[in-house]
């Protein structure tokens, strides 16, 4: 296993390990950081009494901007910033847990929030040097200056590399002139300070390339032209607008990560930010549990709470399990990020994943228990299901984030295998790779994994997860053997593969937390926890089994065909009652 994937807890599942050290114990706020936290929610919750009016700004499309103020003066625009460059210097586990509770207060308002510091001003955070740091963290963390995050473009969305907007050194070379056209910018109304990507010619080995760039960009700016507020399906209150560049001016030094390296720079700050995405997910989604929980009590049908009834019922155990999941992921994911030395990307795209499905599922059915009235734009509940739909899209898609899991993940190993390929063909080099190889297979089918850290009553869920790990980098092999580098072409696989591996992740963050409860309070009060254990593995397993099988056995080829066809035919053909 290379360097980099003994670092990944996801990565080191493709190889058929399971690094139980960087999951266990689940981990837990320290205590200087929970004062900070709860000191923090309770002010939140004191303001969102006073100033949050959710239904009237869905309604007219607008959050009061004074709202920004009100914000900055409960020190929430500089939730991560270091103390010392004024903000409350909070790890991710903080940040998240606040994120959480802002989102299940209002989602536009999260949006607002997130869009400022999980990645408008994230690139500055992680990658800019100290002089830029103590230029622009304090003013960014006391909300003098409003974020937003400048990638997306009319022709480039989820290729972000594709990006067209140029930015060329002016002759005395102190100034790069920024040209372009950027879209959906969240906060784009409001903000005087834009991360902007763009991109430069540089020449690397005598041959010009474009390469992208990001830069601070402090307004009022000669050149920039922010377009009116979108009208849209969720988050209505928050800004979103189309940014014009027209030789704006940005000085050398406000280059973050140096040139070229603005794509490392754009994904980065996305693998980061959507902890506090995630996060949100979790705080909509107890709130909304709540609500389902209060109608399945309260509304009587055939003469019986209609909670008394079997689909009611597991419509919330189900919302709770999910929820409780997405909870032990999206927390774990933060204490990989809070480590600094581990590796995070795939945890952050599987928590992402499953806490935005997660979401729009909870939302969903908690207006179905709602019935009619959920419906109603009297009850907030339409409302909560407009606004979480865009938590798949953005961020990442939930699709490009599965790509993202499998060919990721799959890398690894490929390269293993890649090399082995060229030690079988070239054997008078020496065959050492072939018999590490072969050794570590062996070893690895004949072995397998196992899990000592899960407390004893979970012993048959982890053998679920040991079972199948072995089974999966088994397939992960056959998988890159059959296709190679056209793997990347592969994109029902690349789902199925991405799947498994979310539900290993969640399945091990689960038995990471249900073990540290039980360690805690003890087996007989871990009732609640240990059912949805059980249930959780249950679907899971199946899903997981479903996912191996499919590998081989499939509908993908009349999939494929069905598609084409439907491309070929512009429109779905049939008529039923003529046909
Ligand atoms: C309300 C809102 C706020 C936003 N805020 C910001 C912001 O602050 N800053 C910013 O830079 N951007 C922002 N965006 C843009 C957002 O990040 C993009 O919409 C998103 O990345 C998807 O790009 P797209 O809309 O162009 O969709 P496309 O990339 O065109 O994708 C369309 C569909 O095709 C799928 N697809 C595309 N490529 C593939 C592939 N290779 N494999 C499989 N499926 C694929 C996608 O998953 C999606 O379902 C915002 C968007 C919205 C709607």
């Amino acid at each position: 296993m290379s360097e980099e994937n003994s670092s990944s807890f996801m990565k080191s599942l493709f190889f058929g390990e399971i690094r139980e050290d960087l999951i266990f114990p689940y981990p837990k706020a320290s205590a200087e950081v929970g004062d900070t936290v709860r000191m923090v929610l309770d002010s939140i919750d004191k303001f969102a009494k006073e100033h949050v009016k959710s239904s009237e700004w869905d309604e007219k499309g607008q959050m009061p901007r004074e709202i920004i103020s009100y914000m900055s003066e409960l020190g929430m625009m500089g939730i991560a910033v270091p103390e010392d460059l004024g903000g409350l210097g909070l790890p991710q586990i903080g940040y998240a847990r606040i994120m959480q509770e802002m989102a299940g207060i209002d989602g536009a308002l999260a949006v607002t929030l997130g869009a400022h510091q999980s990645i408008g001003y994230k690139a500055m955070l992680l990658f800019g040097n100290d002089e830029q740091k103590k230029r622009f963290l304090p003013r960014l963390a006391s909300g003098q200056l409003i974020a937003c995050y400048c990638l997306t473009e009319p022709g480039s969305g989820s290729d972000a590399a594709s990006i067209k907007t140029k930015a060329v050194l002016s002759p005395d070379g102190k100034h790069y002139l920024i040209s372009g056209n950027k879209l959906w910018i969240t906060n784009g109304g409001i903000a005087n300070f834009m991360t902007v990507f763009a991109k430069v010619e540089v020449v690397e080995n005598g041959e010009k390339k474009e390469k992208v760039t990001a830069f601070a960009l402090e307004l009022p700016a000669e050149g920039v032209s922010v377009g009116p507020a979108e009208h849209k399906l969720g988050i209505r209150s928050s800004w979103t607008n189309a940014i014009h560049y027209d030789n704006v001016k940005v000085p050398v030094e406000n280059i973050i990560g140096g040139v070229g390296a603005g794509f490392k720079v754009a994904m980065g700050v996305l693998n980061h930010g959507r902890m506090g995405l995630a996060a949100g997910c979790v705080g909509g989604a107890k709130k909304a549990i709540e609500a389902s929980v209060l109608h399945a009590n309260e509304r009587v049908q055939f003469k019986k709470k209609i909670g008394e009834f079997g689909m009611v019922q597991e419509k919330i155990g189900r919302m709770m399990m999910n929820c409780y999941v997405a909870e032990s992921m999206v927390y774990m994911t933060t204490a990989l990020v809070d480590r600094k030395t581990v590796d995070y990307s795939l945890e952050s795209a599987a928590a992402k994943i499953f806490a935005t499905e997660m979401l729009w599922e909870t939302v969903d059915e908690n207006l179905q228990i709602w019935g009619g009235n959920g419906f109603m734009k009297e009850y907030p509940y339409e409302r909560w299901l407009r606004d979480a739909r865009i938590n798949r899209i953005f961020e990442g898609t939930n699709e490009i984030l599965r790509a993202f899991v499998a060919l990721s993940g799959m890398q690894g190993p490929g390269q293993e295998l890649a090399g082995l390929a060229e030690a079988i063909k070239y054997p008078l080099k020496g065959l050492g790779p072939v018999s590490d190889f072969a050794i570590r297979r062996v070893k690895r089918n004949l072995m397998g994994v196992t899990i000592t850290k899960a407390h004893p009553a979970l012993k048959k869920f982890a053998a679920i997860l040991e079972e199948y790990t072995t089974e999966f980098a088994t397939q992960v092999d056959v998988l890159i053997q059959r296709h190679g580098k056209n793997i990347f072409l592969r994109q029902f696989a690349q789902k199925r593969i991405a799947d498994i591996a979310i539900d290993f992740y969640a399945m091990a963050c689960l038995l990471s937390r249900v073990t540290r409860a039980i360690e805690e309070k003890g087996l007989e009060k871990c009732e609640l926890e240990l059912a949805m254990t059980e249930a959780f593995f249950h679907r899971s397993n199946r899903r997981v089994r479903n996912n191996i099988k499919s590998i081989d056995k499939n509908d993908d080829d009349s999939m494929k065909l069905i598609a084409a066809k439907a491309y070929e035919l512009g429109k779905y053909p049939f008529e039923a009652f003529a046909d």
